[in-house]
């Protein structure tokens, strides 16, 4: 798979334009920052984490990563927010906070 680097400046057109909203070869979605228009944000709290990889299991993204130590925390290149992960933590110990504006 190549990453396609977008020309920029006079011989920019509409034509240099990316296909959106598809994903163009298996895994290229990988390559996209898939969770910027996310509205909330999973926060882990560590001193209630009892690793047992819950959230990582029904991210319906794949958006969670086992850490080397052991825990896991959400990727906020590719979550999306929708909250599954702190429904499903036995521990409570994720609360989704707001995004900022930017
Ligand atoms: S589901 Fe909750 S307790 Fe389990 S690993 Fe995730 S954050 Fe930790
Ligand atoms: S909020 Fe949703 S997309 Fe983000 S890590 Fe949790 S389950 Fe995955």
């Amino acid at each position: 798979m190549t990453e396609k680097r977008l020309k920029t400046g006079p011989d920019f057109t509409w034509r240099d334009i990316e296909v959106g909203n598809i994903v163009t070869e298996v895994g290229s979605a990988a390559l996209r920052r898939t969770g910027d228009w996310r509205s909330q944000r999973p926060v882990v709290d560590r001193e209630k984490c009892n690793k047992c990889g819950l959230c990582w299991l029904y991210c319906p993204d794949a958006a969670v990563e086992l850490l080397e130590d052991g825990y896991y925390e959400p990727d906020p290149f590719y979550c999306k927010g929708c909250g599954i992960c702190a429904s499903v933590c036995p521990k409570e110990a994720i609360t989704m906070i707001e995004e900022e504006e930017k």
